[in-house]
């Protein structure tokens, strides 16, 4: 408790170690880069135990680019502990893969991604506003308008990412990142424990688990609006009716700097007004200005988000039928059949399908797959751990989420297993590993390894070497497998702690003990299993 003078990256900074954070990871760009500095500068005092009321340790880690870093902070939410990433606006562009993706997972404790927008380019290049792209993915998005309530609301974030167990944004601006200003500081939260999580296959998103969990998005977006025009962050003033006044973020304090001569000029009253602190924008509130006032005014940084989304709140005198409202299907694609109602069409008369006893065919690992003698070699070193976490990532060893193997136990996007293992081991869930192919570790898995070997990160990574980009039908792999223990060598890996194995049964003894071997290793390892795709070899080898 108390108040401290603080600027508003400061004051993020702070809200998060007081809401418990567990690991903040970031990426430097003005003007987010304080965030971090502020961060590891309190980890240290931390440290030596000159932090103000905090007991916990946690990390405070920079990372190879923004996409690694939102990756690693997936896995610490995984892990059960609060996690932060922070970046500015185009970095959002290099994270965009996860953070859509993200939107998708059950997260488990919560997950904050602060977003600094630079209207004006003071130090970018150019002026892109992240509310879109909060928009974009369905998640909800604060929007400080002061350093205090960068602190509040920072603090709010992980609240609301737990109650909807989804990523929340906190999109601030440059002046309000670089400015001060006296902050109450709030009590000082425990930090959630690590567990060891019963996901299921909510974190799998293979087309057949991302539509459910896609549905689940969309029904959650009901309760987030709700949520929204209820919330003390989003207050409506009633007044005078001439020109209503919607703020939103700082532009409040531009605002009400004038709002003295505006009164004035106006008998005395000030005007109807709403304040938006919190998207999706509150459209119950956003009716209410709109119908009550002859005018309205938007007052915002960045792109025109509100005014234009508020010309498709407001009623227009003809109706507009769609998606949106209901005529058409929200999810899915459309067909000429579901169309036709919109077009005042009956539905169409069709034969009725006869019902048959067809078993469900989900897709397999191939027979003979070298992925499977990886499975089963992770699978046995694994045994007698209670608690592990494995990390799968796009391509054909993904398979291995299923039945009969049940191993992986999330896969987000390109390179993510990575970053997740390495999130969810340094914030205490172990053994952690992560499972990828020798293509998508070339893609975007490769600099998750420069962030592992940095912070000397105690995870392992079983690269499933093929030889090929096998799911997409055997293309070439950029750079030839011959070449990848120098590769990861080159990354700054241990070579102790670089094995190559033969992905094959006749070896699963050896694999299984320098598996077991690895996962005890207080470091980064890679295990590096190869043995040619079957498919490739086939199509290799065609007449
Ligand atoms: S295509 Fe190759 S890597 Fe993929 S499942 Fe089949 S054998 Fe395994």
């Amino acid at each position: 408790m108390g108040f401290e003078t603080l600027m508003g990256d400061e004051a993020i900074a702070l809200g998060a170690i007081h809401a418990g954070l567990g690991s903040a990871f970031a990426y430097p760009g003005t003007p987010s880069t304080e965030i971090m500095e502020t961060l590891q500068f309190l980890a240290e005092k931390q440290k030596a135990g000159k932090l103000d009321g905090v007991k916990e340790a946690f990390n405070a880690q920079w990372c190879a680019n923004e996409k690694t870093a939102y990756e690693s902070a997936i896995g610490s939410s995984y892990a059960g502990k609060r996690a932060m990433v922070s970046m500015k606006h185009v970095g959002l562009n290099v994270a965009m893969d996860p953070f859509v993706n993200s939107s998708l997972l059950d997260l488990h404790a919560g997950l904050v991604v602060v977003i600094a927008d630079d209207p004006g380019m003071h130090s970018s290049q150019d002026e892109q506003d992240s509310r879109w792209l909060a928009d974009f993915a369905r998640v909800p998005c604060f929007e400080p308008a002061t350093q205090q309530e960068a602190y509040d609301m920072t603090r709010e974030a992980f609240e609301v990412s737990e109650r909807f167990h989804m990523p929340v944004m906190l999109r601030i601006t440059t002046r309000l990142a670089h400015s001060r200003a006296t902050v109450k500081l709030g009590g000082i939260l425990p930090q959630g424990k690590v567990k060891k999580p019963s996901a299921g296959m909510d974190w799998v998103l293979m087309p057949g688990i991302a539509r459910k969990r896609w549905h689940a998005v969309l029904e959650k977006t009901k309760s987030i609006q709700a949520f929204s025009n209820d919330s003390s962050f989003n207050p409506v003033t009633k007044g005078q009716k001439k020109l209503g006044v919607i703020t939103a973020g700082l532009a409040l304090a531009y605002y009400q700097e004038n709002l003295e001569e505006v009164m004035a000029a106006n008998g005395g009253q000030a005007p109807y007004h709403l304040h938006v602190g919190l998207y999706p924008i509150p459209e119950k509130s956003v009716l209410e200005v709109y119908e009550a006032c002859d005018e309205v005014l938007v007052l915002e940084d960045g792109y025109p988000y509100i005014e234009r989304l508020l010309r498709g709140i407001v009623k227009p005198s003809k109706r507009i039928l769609g998606k949106e409202s209901g005529e058409l299907p929200l999810e899915g694609e459309l067909d000429p059949d579901n169309i036709r109602p919109a077009l005042g069409l009956k539905a169409r008369a069709v034969l009725p399908v006869p019902k048959t006893a067809m078993p469900g065919r989900p897709p397999q690992l191939c027979q003979g797959c070298p992925h499977v003698d990886t499975v089963n070699a992770i699978k046995e070193a694994l045994q007698g751990h209670s608690i592990s976490a494995v990390f799968g990532d796009i391509g054909c060893s993904t398979l291995a989420a299923l039945p009969p193997y049940n191993l992986i136990e999330a896969t987000v996007e390109m390179g993510a297993s990575v970053g997740m293992a390495r999130g969810a081991s340094i914030s205490g869930l172990k053994p952690s590993i992560a499972v990828i192919g020798d293509s998508t570790f070339y893609h975007s898995g490769i600099g998750n390894i420069l962030d592992a070997v940095q912070h000397n990160s105690p995870f392992t990574v079983v690269i499933a070497d093929n030889l090929t980009t096998a799911m997409t039908g055997a293309q070439p792999t950029i750079v030839p497998s011959s070449k990848m223990e120098a590769v990861v060598k080159g990354l700054g890996v241990d070579p102790a702690h670089i094995r190559v194995l033969k992905a094959h049964r006749s070896d699963h003894e050896t694999n299984v003990r320098v598996i077991k071997e690895e996962i005890e290793h207080n470091g980064p390892s890679v295990i590096i299993m190869v043995r040619e795709c079957i498919e490739s070899y086939k199509k290799a080898r065609k007449p």
